[in-house]
């Protein structure tokens, strides 16, 4: 009987230290970003703008790895990241989106998570401050997955989102990439047979997360203003669930960005998410399968993220570049930028 006082009293003394233990590991977060992809070399950068890009990255990445390790979910993770991006004239989404041919920007965003295959995406915008918070309503407050143009508008200004005036919008580098395109295109016109290749530098800053919270849910999320000199109306990848963006947590989250006509027709958020549910594959593997063996033998340029409920990601990208980032538990930011 004195033994098993002993012990009850030992077990008690030694209980709060097993729970304590338990308190101080670190949840099973994984948060990663991307910023586009395209022709970004360090010839074309000065280390002044690379420093600009690196900094406003690990911001974004510090803001989704804050909320995840304070228990927040991978949406909202994912949304307050890519705000952070879409509000700063750096990136094609938000503030820096490129212009249309006519002259004009419209944006187009998709989240999806999951636990639930929740999915919501808004195209064709061009009066809503954060287009990634929009698609996040039309998930949680709609019946719907995609609404465009107007009506995604009335909803985001009755869903009290912050509405701006178009102008907004306007940078004077996006506004100087669509003359240099315009120009192109009238060269094109002139000398049918010449190959004038469009320049990327002007396009790429789609940014995307994906990230996997405490819970062990998976999400992910993409915006942009699309490509530079697209026709009106034109919808790319991004807000297309299976194309640009897509979670669930049986297989991976994904975001894409490149060339939105190829990743539309090769679907391949969700071809990644099919490879690695269905084939075995691993992330890096799913990933340089589509990106770099399907993608590539058809020309179709850009990269990916992907991330798995074990944290396990990759990043693979056909192109020059593509601004990238990573974020765990310990909080330490990594950026890169050109093929390492
Ligand atoms: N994927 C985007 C689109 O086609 C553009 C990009 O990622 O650069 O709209």
């Amino acid at each position: 009987m004195r033994l098993m006082k002993r012990l009850s009293i030992l077990l008690a003394l030694l209980i709060p230290f097993a729970a304590n233990a338990q308190e101080k590991a670190p949840p099973h977060i994984m948060f990663v970003m991307h910023g586009g992809a395209g022709t970004i070399t360090r010839g074309s950068m000065t280390p002044e703008v690379e420093k600009q890009y690196r900094d406003k990255l690990e911001e974004a990445l510090r803001t989704g790895q804050a909320i995840l390790m304070k228990g927040g979910t991978s949406v909202d993770a994912v949304e307050a990241g890519i705000r952070v991006l879409e509000d700063s004239p750096l990136f094609n989404a938000g503030k820096g989106a490129v212009f249309t041919h006519e002259g004009k920007n419209e944006l187009d965003s998709a989240i999806m998570e999951g636990k639930t295959k929740m999915a919501g995406a808004v195209a064709g915008v061009t009066i809503i401050r954060n287009p990634i918070s929009a698609a996040r309503a039309v998930m949680e407050k709609s019946p719907h997955v995609m609404m465009v143009g107007r009506g995604a508008e009335l909803f985001a200004t009755k869903m009290g989102l912050e509405i701006v005036d178009p102008s907004y919008f306007w940078t004077e580098r996006r506004w100087k990439g669509l003359q240099q395109e315009l120009l192109k295109e009238q060269e094109r016109q002139a000398n049918p047979h010449a190959e004038i290749k469009s320049d990327d530098e002007t396009r790429h800053g789609t940014v995307g997360a994906v990230a996997l919270d405490a819970a062990g849910n998976l999400a992910a999320g993409t915006s942009t203003g699309g490509t530079t000199n697209k026709q009106y109306g034109r919808v790319g990848d991004s807000p297309i669930i299976g194309a640009g963006t897509y979670a669930d947590n049986d297989s991976v989250a994904v975001s894409c960005t490149g060339t939105g006509e190829f990743f539309i027709r090769w679907t391949v958020a969700h071809d990644i998410a099919a490879l690695y549910q269905y084939k075995g594959l691993t992330v890096e593997q799913a990933g340089n399968e589509v990106i770099h063996k399907k993608l590539e033998a058809v020309k179709g340029d850009g990269g990916a993220i992907i991330l798995d409920r074990k944290g396990n990601f990759a990043m693979p990208f056909n192109s020059e570049g593509m601004y990238r980032g990573w974020i765990g538990p310990d909080g330490v930011p990594h950026v890169l930028i050109y093929k390492e």
